[in-house]
């Protein structure tokens, strides 16, 4: 229902839970996932409480980044107990649909699942919850953003003009329903060859910052690829989790130490 200003109103804030923020990237497999995860155990890793709630309804696969298997159990009447990984709360869509559901059934049922996700889980007392949106910009997504308390949005994108150009819509549908954008992160920014340091830019390179400031809003740092990103996130623990002091772990607690 629209309200005055034909804005549709903002849905109440989750009880208990401090701050919402999203994760999203204008198209899949830019490694919004994996960002997400690593974020999050990152600003646990700063001393706050966090949950990730995944929400990505086209594949959810904060799960096995995690390496949770089983589903959650009910503590009452219809509320769900998170999963816990690392010491963060976890939820995902996954969990609730079965991988089966055709996807045309998904966008219809991003509503309730959020809702039932957001409000029907027993995240207790969190600092920061970390939600995984689904790729892209379509309706579901707009939906998501607009039913979903956000205090702010991290866009991932790689460096390339395709990923760059649907990241600046992920910019514009934020900014549709008001959400500040936290910034934005240059994932697989770069590769450095572990047997001889030389460095490509497979992707080219540095094109999120400079979109970012093209957008006038924060650029939050640059993630290179790198076998063990991909390695620790297949095998379920994280790097930040699994190699605190690694290179790449610094780099995402550079990132959480600005959102
Ligand atoms: P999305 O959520 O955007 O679809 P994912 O996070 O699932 O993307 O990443 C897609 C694939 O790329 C996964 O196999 C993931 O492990 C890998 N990946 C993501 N970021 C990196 C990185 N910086 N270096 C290496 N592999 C990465």
């Amino acid at each position: 229902q629209a309200g005055p200003g034909g804005a549709v109103p903002k849905a109440a804030g989750v009880p208990g839970v401090k701050q919402i923020i999203a994760v999203a990237s204008g198209k899949g497999g830019v490694g919004k996932s994996t960002t997400t995860a690593n974020l999050a155990v990152a600003l646990a890793t700063l001393g706050l409480k966090v949950g990730v709630l995944d929400a990505d309804i086209y594949g959810p696969s904060v799960p096995k980044i995690f390496g949770i298997s089983g589903k959650p159990r009910l503590v009452s009447g219809r509320t769900l107990a998170p999963m816990e990984a690392y010491g963060l709360k976890i939820m995902s869509i996954g969990f609730l649909i079965d991988e089966e559901t055709p996807m045309i059934w998904r966008g219809p049922m991003v509503i309730s699942a959020i809702t039932q996700m957001l409000r029907e889980v027993a995240w207790g007392e969190l600092d920061v919850l970390v939600v995984d949106m689904p790729p892209g910009t379509g309706d579901a997504q707009l939906t998501m953003a607009q039913q979903t308390p956000l205090a702010g949005a991290v866009i991932v994108s790689t460096p390339q003009d395709l990923a760059l150009l649907d990241a600046r819509r992920g910019v514009a549908m934020f900014r549709k329903v008001e959400v500040p954008i936290l910034g934005i992160v240059e994932n697989m920014s770069y590769f450095v060859c572990p047997e001889c340091g030389h460095r490509s830019d497979i992707f080219a390179h540095g094109g999120a910052r400079h979109e970012a400031e093209r957008q006038g809003v924060p650029f939050l740092g640059e993630i290179p690829l790198a076998m063990p990103i991909r390695e620790t996130s297949d095998g379920g623990r994280p790097i930040v989790a699994s190699d605190p002091d690694s290179a790449h772990a610094k780099a995402y607690l550079a990132i959480a130490r600005q959102v």
